[in-house]
């Protein structure tokens, strides 16, 4: 059996290795790194993967989600709504740009941000709402959006764990996470569910004006060669990584369903287990599965975790410390936030490996370790 990872990249890599090798020779020997013709044809082919109007590739999620926030205007002090239970990145820009973070609830089922929690979060200097498909389950978009238009913010989606989900509107409607609110953003580290060879990421719109603004912003302010209208940045995504990330898009449904697959094979051998809750699915979302949560409850997750690894099988605490409890933060005073399910779900939450190339007799082995504990 090969040793279970993570995220194994390496299988997944071999399965796609001559295309790669060709995409890679192409771009050495026109020796067009960057704004090149793979970054262009990336850009479309995206944007019809997505059905969004406008995706503008930049350097990785996280630039994807401060050059968003250039863009809505915002004045230092102006409040931006977002989850505690998150990657660092999503609350770190919103510092970084002089804006105040505020740390809201997650839903103790989907692990997303909670409507009413942000609802009471509102105050008239709140003009941004950021929520975060955490580990590919998409939040309940339907709420965010009836507080966004009730009380004018603007919506940001963190989609870097979920790109290829979807999401059914109150209309009926079914569209893709990342096309919902009025910005989405994505990355494309190589251990995301669409990963490139070294940093990338993506930011989509159905707005032309926000995505001349951000194309602006990623590019220096620039309207035009040496015209810099507004202060920006220098974010791009590569013509190496646009090359690969072509290649990948293909292969992205099938890769999601080999995570759905893994995910199935998880929930049956932990459905008789009352100590362990399975990721919760909500009907208007489809999981893509970037990571597969367990919440543990009478069983001690550090010891599952280091029971694992004694076993050689490797699991993960995403996330052990919540934002609001971030040094980092220490002086918007957010340490005096409560957010006790936040708090509760940092001490049971636990992912077992989870990717594309996970073969039956790995999961197999996981499943009965994890058993072979709760027995214990
Ligand atoms: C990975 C990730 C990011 C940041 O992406 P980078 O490409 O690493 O900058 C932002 N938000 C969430 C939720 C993430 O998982």
């Amino acid at each position: 059996m090969k040793k279970i990872q993570m995220v194994d990249l390496v299988s997944q890599l071999e399965k796609i290795k001559p295309s790669i090798d060709t995409v890679i020779n192409e771009v050495l020997s026109t020796a067009q790194f960057i704004n090149g013709p793979e970054v262009k044809a990336f850009q479309t082919e995206l944007q019809d993967y997505l059905g969004v109007k406008h995706v503008i590739p930049c350097a990785n999620g996280t630039d994807a989600l401060q050059i968003a926030l250039m863009s809505l205007g915002l004045r230092p002090g102006d409040e931006v709504i977002t989850p505690s239970f998150t990657y660092i990145a999503t609350t770190e820009v919103i510092a970084l740009l002089g804006l105040k973070p505020v740390f809201v609830e997650v839903d103790k089922d989907t692990f997303c941000i909670d409507p009413a929690s942000i609802e009471n979060a509102i105050t008239d200097k709140t003009k941004a709402i950021v929520p975060v498909h955490l580990y590919g389950q998409a939040c309940n978009m339907n709420d965010i959006m009836r507080l966004s238009k009730k009380h004018g913010l603007s919506v940001i989606e963190d989609n870097a764990q979920a790109i290829g989900s979807e999401y059914t509107l109150s209309n009926g409607d079914r569209v893709k996470t990342g096309t919902i609110g009025d910005i989405g953003c994505t990355s494309f580290f190589p251990s995301k569910n669409l990963g490139c060879f070294g940093d990338g990421g993506a930011i989509c719109t159905n707005n032309d004006e926000l995505a001349s603004k951000m194309r602006m912003i990623a590019n220096h302010g620039q309207s035009k060669r040496y015209h810099h209208d507004m202060v920006g940045c220098n974010s791009r995504l590569d013509n190496l990584q646009a090359g690969v990330l072509r290649i990948k898009l293909r292969e992205l449904d099938s890769y999601l369903n080999r995570r759905r697959e893994a995910a199935s094979y998880y929930d049956k051998a932990f459905a008789e287990i009352a100590e362990i809750k399975v990721p919760f699915r909500s009907a208007e979302s489809r999981h893509v599965f970037h990571q597969y949560t367990l919440t543990l409850d009478r069983i001690d997750r550090d010891d599952l975790h280091h029971f694992l690894a004694k076993h050689d099988i490797p699991s993960m605490i995403y996330y052990p410390i919540p934002a609001h409890r971030q040094q980092m933060f220490a002086s918007f005073g957010s340490g005096n936030t409560e957010l006790p399910l936040t708090d509760w779900l940092t001490e049971r939450v636990i992912s077992l490996p989870m990717h594309t190339e996970l073969e039956e007799e790995q999961l197999r082995l996981i499943t009965q370790t994890v058993k072979e504990f709760v027995q214990k």
